[in-house]
């Protein structure tokens, strides 16, 4: 069987004829090309406006990478015509198998970005003997096509969040699509100010923002502001998330507060490696674990009473009606305060000031409490692990849209993959 019959069973188009294939050496390594000339009598799509045109002259050959093949690079080498277009003037033709003036055949930058989808860049480029730039510029091409072709009709329930990238603190603000059914990155900005939030909702458009029935956000003031802006109609929903990660992270504190003053005044060190004792929920422990924990539990602590404070408002997420679990949350601000612990009076004093976008989320009913934005973050950030050269933020948002993002991809006639 001749390479161009398969060539002509996978990647055939209607105005070109492929002519024979031939080792050709180049840059010391044995590769394949495959001449490809236009059938006669076709003529040939101006790249200007995509209307069949009268031809002009040609231009020198070029070689188009293909899809290797055992070992082999592959090349496609064609002189591409120029057009004599009436609206365009002389430019060249449109050619079918890749776009402007890439190197690569769209074929081929599909297959190295769906690689690069399971793998990490630098994993892709080096199975495929190519270059980290190359995959590089086959995801960012797809992800260009797929923004330019996807749908953002229908949206109807949001989540926003923020990644911090670079060690320093530098942020991205994600929006995520978070409807049942339709889980997906919708957007990415620089930063996480009003201004990056608004971005997003003059990308979708007053209507489209108006259609939106939730927002699930945390208590990042600027975030608020805006949804409060911008989607006015929108149950804004506190996700169950943060709060829980917030009333953690206070309970942490008073723990490692307490830890030192005991230190500093000569106490057993009890408090010693409890940490994730008292982060985990009770009934995620292992047997040793509660037995430790049970120990802990008898001594005159703060960090204990806190403890409990915390462990009592799990109850808040068991209420299926607003009225009764506003009632709970005010009883249970109301006896941390009285505590005198600090931490975890900001807390109540933080739970209050938001209590109305927190009951929001027993009238909506839960349906976005099982952490879907936790989820997606924490698949954006696994996404900025795997790979290195995210540096820029440029590459990490085309990793994020890429990973994340459910774009459609531009259709070829046959999976090569
Ligand atoms: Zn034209």
């Amino acid at each position: 069987m001749l390479l161009t019959t398969i060539l002509n069973q996978c990647y055939r188009f209607k105005g070109s004829i492929y002519g024979q294939a031939r080792f050709v050496r180049h840059l010391g390594r044995q590769t394949i090309e495959v001449l490809v000339r236009p059938r006669k009598g076709s003529r040939a799509l101006c790249s200007g406006c995509g209307v069949r045109c009268a031809g002009y002259d040609r231009l020198p050959e070029r070689r188009f990478e293909f899809i290797p093949l055992w070992g082999y690079p592959v090349f496609l080498v064609y002189a591409r015509r120029r057009v004599d277009c009436p609206d365009c003037g002389i430019v060249a033709e449109q050619i079918p198998w890749a776009e402007g003036k890439r190197h690569l055949t769209s074929a081929y930058m599909l297959l190295l970005s769906r690689w690069a989808r399971r793998l990490s860049w630098r994993e892709v480029s080096r199975a495929f003997h190519t270059s980290w730039e190359q995959v590089y510029r086959s995801v960012e091409w797809v992800v260009q096509w797929g923004l330019e072709h996807r749908s953002l009709e229908g949206i109807r329930a949001i989540g926003v969040d923020e990644i911090q990238y670079s060690k320093g603190h530098k942020y991205l603000t994600l929006v995520y699509q978070i409807d049942a059914g339709r889980v997906r990155l919708l957007w990415t900005g620089r930063e996480r100010t009003m201004k990056t939030f608004r971005q997003f909702f003059d990308l979708l458009g007053q209507e489209r923002s108006s259609q939106i029935e939730f927002v699930c956000s945390d208590m990042w003031k600027p975030y608020l502001q805006v949804i409060h802006e911008r989607c006015v109609q929108a149950l804004h929903i506190l996700d169950r998330f943060h709060i829980v990660a917030k009333m953690n992270e206070s309970l942490n504190k008073v723990r490692a507060q307490e830890a030192r003053r005991m230190k500093r005044e000569g106490y057993e060190p009890v408090l010693k490696k409890t940490r994730w004792l008292l982060l985990k929920r009770r009934g995620n422990l292992k047997q040793e674990q509660k037995g430790r924990l049970r120990d802990l539990l008898s001594y005159n602590l703060r960090t204990v009473r806190g403890y409990l404070l915390k462990e009592d408002f799990q109850q808040f997420w068991e209420y299926t009606s607003p009225a009764w679990a506003g009632k709970f949350l005010d009883q249970w601000c109301r006896q941390t305060m009285y505590s005198k612990i600090e931490p975890m009076k900001k807390v109540a004093r933080t739970l209050r000031s938001h209590r109305e976008l927190i009951l929001n989320w027993f009238t909506a009913k839960k349906q976005f409490s099982s952490g879907i934005v936790e989820g997606l973050n924490n698949k954006a950030k696994l996404t900025m692990r795997k790979s290195y050269g995210f540096r820029s933020p440029e590459i990490l948002e085309m990793a994020l849209y890429h990973a994340l993002g459910k774009l459609p991809e531009p259709e070829l006639t046959h999976e090569f993959y």
